[in-house]
């Protein structure tokens, strides 16, 4: 863009993290139950209760933070975040402030064709999260009425601020791609943005070339709670767009807080900065500090899975190439399932090669995941090792690869059941060969006169009279010593 100005973006991610319980009381965090069934007087809000806090909440959340190269303070605190909505029985939400669990971290990103760029990460802090108001109607602005679902208040989630570095709605969907990339891989969330489990916030503004203030004082948009990555990229492309227009026709960008439509793909406004809230802050006396030892912390440091980048670097080193090693590192089920099949075979590219042509093919015909895929990694591996030893041609082996899928049944008794072994015994077929070189003599002198290409038709040939059961570079090979055995012979 030779605009006169740059996008300047950050975003605020929340994560639900994947505990049994709630972050300060025992009742389940399930997704899907009947509507206030999960329920108590703590998350409920009564009088008279206390918060316990929920130690693997905590663990959870330090991980996360730990792989997003975040320092973890020793100590940080819990605060009163005070705002009134139906969803929030206690009219406070316990989150943290000025002393959160974590701060100054990065996520590496890699837009295509530039030098890899680091996005940092302001902070991370623990929080509950809020009930769910259930509108009955299209939107809120026409609901006839809402109903309140408070399973969800009291989920513990992690909210994950980003510097504004990002420069592009195509660099803010690298990071979100990136950041659940990286959070996958660490078993703390179920990272399903149609459920929930993962929101995000964008914060949006233009910088005119020459701006020496602070980021900080820029007027900024932020859209609200979209429901896909590719829906944040949308409502940033368009908030870029709406407020360029605005800067050229000269009008005051005001900050505010907007909606973004799925339908029409615009942004709408929610709430001006004159309306905002102030929420009040103070700290949660009903719980002490937490105070976490630097040896605990480096233990959960010491526990952390191979991540996005170091799994980048495994597979380019194997040969395999970055487009496919995108896919695998992105999709953590993948890879798992490649790391599966490479641990019984040694052409790791092979295996990629198959995974993402004929069995991602496969799967998604049939609704299922690598993780759920009928056909397990160990069964591709024999399919696999049929085609290196010459058993099964690649033609072949997409049939077996088929069945295998439809039946559930493993190659080598596929291969059987069908007779469908390729033929090498070179006996058997130096006497098809014969046959074709006797009933087409014409293409044969085509050939010795100079004409390449008779040659791959009587290929041809003899592939059709094995029913494809032949080693093509073997027929090859049989036809080329039986013409010059020939020509010997005659001349
Ligand atoms: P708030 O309480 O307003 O949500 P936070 O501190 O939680 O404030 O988050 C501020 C977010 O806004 C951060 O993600 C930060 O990167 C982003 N931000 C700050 N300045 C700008 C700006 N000029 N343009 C876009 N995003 C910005
Ligand atoms: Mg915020
Ligand atoms: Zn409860």
């Amino acid at each position: 863009m030779s605009e006169a100005f740059d996008v300047i973006i950050g975003l605020e991610v929340h994560v639900e993290l994947k505990t049994a319980s709630k972050l300060f009381c025992c009742c389940s965090t399930a997704f899907g139950a009947p509507p206030n069934s999960q329920t108590c007087p703590v998350c409920l809000g009564l009088p008279g209760v206390l918060p316990v806090p929920n130690s693997e909440a905590i663990r959870l959340a330090v991980r996360s933070a730990l792989a997003l190269n975040c320092q973890v303070r020793p100590f940080s605190k819990f605060d009163r975040k005070q705002y009134f909505y139906p969803d929030l029985p206690k009219a406070y939400q316990i989150s943290q402030y000025d002393q959160p669990l974590a701060e100054f971290g990065w996520v590496t990103i890699h837009p295509s064709g530039e030098e890899a760029k680091r996005v940092g990460i302001r902070r991370i802090h623990l929080e509950e999260d809020a009930g769910k108001l259930n509108h009955l109607g299209q939107r809120l602005g026409d609901a006839v009425g809402s109903l309140v679902d408070l399973n969800r208040a009291g989920v513990p989630l992690i909210e994950i601020v980003s510097e504004p570095d990002m420069r592009s709605a195509e660099e803010a969907r690298l990071y979100l791609t990136e950041l659940r990339a990286v959070l996958s891989y660490l078993d703390v969330s179920d990272l399903r943005m149609e459920e929930g489990s993962l929101r995000c916030d964008a914060n949006v503004s233009l910088r005119p070339h020459g701006y020496q203030g602070s980021l900080e004082e820029l007027p900024r948009v932020e859209i609200k709670n979209v429901n896909s990555i590719r829906n944040v990229q949308r409502g940033i492309e368009y908030e870029v767009v709406r407020q360029a227009d605005m800067l050229k026709r000269g009008e005051r960008i005001v900050r505010e807080t907007r909606g973004f439509d799925d339908s029409t793909g615009r942004t709408y406004s929610q709430r001006s900065k004159e309306e905002a809230h102030d929420y009040r802050y103070f700290p949660e006396p009903d719980l002490p500090p937490l105070r976490l030892s630097p040896e605990w912390i480096e233990a959960q440091r010491t526990a952390l899975p191979l991540l996005p980048d170091a799994i980048r670097r495994d597979l380019r080193s194997r040969g395999i190439p970055d487009k496919d090693v995108e896919v695998l590192v992105l999709d953590r089920e993948a890879y798992e399932y490649w790391k599966d099949a490479a641990q019984a075979f040694s052409d790791d590219r092979l295996i990629v090669n198959w995974m993402l042509s004929d069995v991602s093919r496969l799967i998604h015909l049939r609704g299922e995941t690598f993780a759920t895929a009928t056909v397990r990694p160990a069964q591709l591996v024999e399919l696999l090792k049929l085609i290196q030893e010459g058993t099964l041609s690649g033609r072949m082996a997409k049939d077996v690869l088929e069945a295998m899928f439809e039946t559930g049944q493993d190659a080598q008794a596929l291969v059987k059941q069908k007779g469908l072994s390729q033929i090498t015994d070179e006996e058997a077929l130096m006497q098809v060969v014969n046959q074709v070189l006797e009933t087409h003599r014409h293409v044969v002198a085509d050939y010795l006169s100079g004409k390449e290409k008779a040659l791959a038709y009587l290929v041809g040939q003899v592939m059709k009279l094995t029913r494809g059961q032949a080693k093509p570079d073997l027929v090859n090979r049989l036809i080329k010593e039986a013409i010059s055995g020939s020509q010997a012979v005659s001349s």
